[in-house]
């Protein structure tokens, strides 16, 4: 138990201190399965929890092939260059098909890896949330407890994805491509009214002019639908990640937006809701993998399952006896 504490608390300091391979093993410990190897990272956590909070929670989603990871890696790199301290966490696309992370994975954002400002974190899709990282929220903790004043959070735009994200970020950037006529007709309004911006990626060569197009005809849709925030109206911008243009000005809208937010609590208080709504949340994730961590329950459901195969039992019968006292118990 001693021990335990010291190593806390020199995790805490070296966190602080910026040690990366310090942050790297608290995420370690937060993702863990393992309920005694959690404890630790909540522990790690909780000390670190009143540095928490001084940075710009930004979430980028946009379907594969997009170009998220382009935009990420020039997009952070400008902001390193500014003098910002940048962690990304990223999605690690080979872990669906393997069932475990490939960590360092080469190919994804390699520059931005070298740069001393830049922290990346790939995250094994196998832990995720509809696309998201179920520990994500903690894991932008400890980067901020680490003195990471931007973080980017990737998410491949899969239904309920975005929802997630959105509630656990300041700044929501949809990317998209260019030529969408189809793309347009087909994406869900939905998605659209949580995006604070509207980023047309690939706007270089023979794309560029279409580009443009498409911006306008984003603005001319986005006229209609709700705004993302109070006195907002969401941008569409085009960039050309590949040859790092018009990234500046995405930039410069984000720290517009958080202006204007600010300015009217918005921003805050939106931070405020969205931790309210991850408690309640968490006690409903809680109660199902309490629900469904006993066995006994699982050989209950199994034969009431049977029953209402079978039409011995009507759903609510069974659903009543499941919960009845003496089974669920
Ligand atoms: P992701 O799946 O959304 O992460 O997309 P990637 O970043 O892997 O990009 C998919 C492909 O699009 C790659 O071949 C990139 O080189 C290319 N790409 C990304 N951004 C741009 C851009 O701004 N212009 C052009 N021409 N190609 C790009």
């Amino acid at each position: 138990k001693k021990s335990l504490t010291i190593d806390i608390q020199s995790y805490n300091h070296e966190i602080q201190a910026g040690s990366r391979l310090h942050l790297a093993k608290a995420i370690t410990f937060i993702e863990s399965t393992s309920s005694e190897q959690q404890e630790i990272g909540q522990q790690i956590l909780k000390m670190l929890l009143p540095y928490t909070g001084n940075s710009i929670r930004i979430g980028i989603t946009g379907v594969p092939g997009v170009g998220k990871s382009t935009f990420i890696e020039a997009f952070g790199k400008m902001l390193c260059d500014l003098g910002h301290k940048v962690a990304v966490l990223a999605i690690d696309p080979s872990s669906s098909l393997t069932g475990g992370s490939i960590l360092g994975d080469k190919t994804r954002m390699e520059e931005l890896a070298k740069h001393p400002n830049a922290f990346i974190r790939p995250s094994p899709s196998a832990g995720t949330l509809g696309g998201v990282h179920k520990k994500s929220r903690e894991t932008m903790l400890l980067c901020e407890a680490a003195g990471y004043d931007i973080i980017l959070v990737e998410t491949v735009g899969v239904g309920q994805s975005e929802t997630i994200i959105r509630g656990m970020v300041d700044f929501f950037l949809l990317l998209a491509l260019t030529g969408a006529g189809d793309e347009l007709q087909g994406m869900k309004k939905g998605i659209m009214e949580l995006a604070d911006a509207i980023v047309v990626n690939k706007a270089d060569g023979h794309n560029e002019s279409l580009a443009k197009k498409t911006v306008a005809e984003y603005k001319q849709i986005l006229h209609f639908l709700a705004p993302s925030a109070p006195n907002w109206t969401t941008p569409a911008l085009a960039v050309s990640s590949l040859h790092k243009k018009g990234l500046d000005l995405v930039w410069e809208t984000i720290k517009s937006f958080e202006g204007k937010m600010t300015q009217q609590h918005f921003w805050q208080n939106r931070r405020k809701e969205q931790t309210v709504n991850w408690f309640n949340e968490m006690i409903v994730n809680r109660l199902y993998d309490d629900f469904f961590s006993s066995i006994q329950r699982k050989q209950r459901m199994k034969l009431l399952e049977q029953q209402v195969r079978e039409e011995k039992m009507t759903v609510s019968q069974a659903i009543e006896e499941l919960f009845s006292s003496n089974s669920y118990q």
